[in-house]
């Protein structure tokens, strides 16, 4: 068993990643590498230095952490969990990319009567997946393209592995959500809209929520050194994506914006 997880936050308060008062953790290290990340410095696996705006000075980001460290701060919030129809959500980067180690944490929370939540890209191993999915209450399943090539060249990664995985949990896993991250110029448009809907009724899903493009992560990528593709690009709005809507309705997936 692997004693440690890199870690590049521990979020407390949050209300908009599950039901309630949750405390996210987010792994670090993502084997996709979406050009629009707004997470950039959760891509590389170990921990690397960001210019922290605050400090006015180079700072860490990311941590190792033991299953204990982790269990620990979660536990602090406990009675907030309990009041407010809350637990603990799983996030990154990719979590997968340390998947036995957040199994084992989704398995310890579970024990302790800890609800769990996770976001996934879902590219993993089918057997890693499987076996991290038979432990998380509420899975957050993100796709980000319908077509091969395309996914490719927008993340890095086939995206075979992923539906075979979307399919898997689609069967097994009760409560299960389908996002897609609508990208201007990857993803967004009448056509790509009809292809998602097509793709999603042939893996009978019939519940999509949208993740509107944000700018968020731009500053991120100045304190990093990197370059950024989404400069000067529009965030996107709610109402932007009502044509998103009107054409999974059509194909009757319900649809709501994030
Ligand atoms: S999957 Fe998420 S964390 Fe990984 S590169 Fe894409 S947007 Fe960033």
């Amino acid at each position: 068993m692997i004693d440690k997880a890199c870690i590049f936050n521990i979020q407390k308060f949050s209300i908009h990643d599950g039901p309630g008062i949750r405390t996210v953790v987010f792994f670090k290290g993502c084997p996709l590498r979406c050009f629009w990340c707004s997470n950039p410095e959760s891509q590389a696996g170990t921990p690397e230095q960001m210019w922290d705006s605050h400090k006015k000075a180079q700072s860490l980001v990311g941590e190792y952490k033991t299953m204990d460290d982790i269990i620990t701060e979660v536990m602090k919030d406990q009675p907030f969990y309990e009041e407010s129809g809350g637990g603990v959500t799983l996030s990154g980067g990719e979590v997968l990319f340390q998947a036995e180690f957040a199994t084992e944490l989704l398995r310890r929370l579970k024990e302790k009567g800890i609800h769990t939540a996770s976001e996934t890209t879902g590219f993993a191993k089918e057997a890693v997946f499987k076996r991290y999915i038979e432990q998380v209450d509420l899975l957050y399943f993100d796709v980000k393209h319908h077509d091969e090539q395309k996914h490719k060249e927008g993340t890095g990664v086939s995206l075979k592995p992923i539906l075979n995985n979307l399919q898997y949990a689609l069967h097994t896993h009760p409560n299960l959500v389908v996002r897609v991250p609508v990208i201007p110029r990857f993803n967004d448009g009448d056509e790509n809209a009809e292809a998602f809907a097509r793709l999603f009724n042939r893996l009978d899903v019939g519940r999509v929520e949208l993740l509107p493009f944000h700018q968020f992560g731009e500053k991120k990528y100045t304190f990093l050194d990197r370059d950024y593709a989404m400069k000067d690009i529009p965030q996107l709005h709610t109402e932007e994506l009502d044509y998103f809507k009107t054409i999974f309705e059509e194909h009757a997936i319900s649809c709501y914006v994030h």
